[in-house]
């Protein structure tokens, strides 16, 4: 995706949007999800849009839905209230809409990597669950991402339940100094992450090891920038909180 310094949004019409860097987690105010890492911001207002929904294409094709014309819609379509297909939340604001079959996905759903790469191993999209879900042990509507060996499974929607959990304890209930020293901490998390379940026996341990790494690169995805230097923060955090 190109990276323009400068936008005017229709949805702000009033002021320019810069493009910026941020570790800690906004709320976008064009699909109201979290969002982290790189978006498009006024400098004048409190508002923030996920690069995603900045720079959203009028329509879309998604390979999960090869018949679908999905149009861009800054509100949801109807009275009645619409659910994201990819991760069972609901739809607020930005939205990409198929008229003619109902689907609906938030603008950083439809941008979701169909491959994640935690440096180990690959994580692959998938529209229904083969096998229960590690979070929630369910097979569960939406969708998931599975690692290449098949043992590892996470609902997006569940991935982004950890990620609401673990923002109230490790940022919205604790003050900006606390975030910071979290920030300041990550490289020595992944030791940590590695003590965690020591003595516990082999299996168990690697089991975890894969799945901070899955829940470290899923929630990047979600959030909108797999650069997002937190997410490792949240990652280990929600690991370790398990
Ligand atoms: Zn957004
Ligand atoms: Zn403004
Ligand atoms: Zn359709
Ligand atoms: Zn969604
Ligand atoms: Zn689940």
């Amino acid at each position: 995706m190109k990276l323009d310094k400068e936008i005017l949004h229709p949805s702000h019409p009033q002021h320019k949007l810069k493009c910026e860097y941020t570790q800690i987690p906004f709320n976008c105010d064009g699909c109201k999800e979290a969002g982290i890492g790189h978006k498009y911001k006024c400098d004048a207002c409190e508002f923030d849009l996920h690069r995603a929904c900045a720079l959203a294409p009028p329509t879309i094709v998604h390979p999960f839905y090869k018949k679908c014309n999905f149009r861009f819609l800054t509100r949801p379509p109807g009275p009645v209230m619409r659910i994201c297909d990819a991760c069972r939340k609901d739809v607020v604001g930005f939205v990409y809409h198929c008229s003619a079959c109902g689907f609906d996905l938030h603008p950083c759903c439809a941008n979701l990597p169909q491959v994640l790469d935690d440096g180990e191993r690959n994580f692959h999209l998938c529209m229904k669950l083969s096998s229960s879900c590690h979070r929630c042990g369910g097979k569960g509507q939406g969708w998931s991402y599975r690692s290449e060996c098949k043992n590892y499974i996470l609902h997006v929607a569940c991935v982004k339940e950890l990620l609401v959990e673990s923002w109230q304890a490790i940022y919205l209930n604790v003050d900006k100094n606390k975030v910071r020293e979290i920030q300041t901490r990550i490289p020595s998390l992944k030791g940590t992450l590695k003590n965690h379940h020591r003595g516990k026996g082999g299996k168990v341990r690697k089991c975890c090891q894969i799945a901070a790494g899955a829940v470290r690169i899923i929630i990047s995805a979600i959030l909108g920038d797999p650069t997002a230097l937190i997410a490792a923060a949240v990652g280990s955090f929600i690991s370790q909180s398990r």
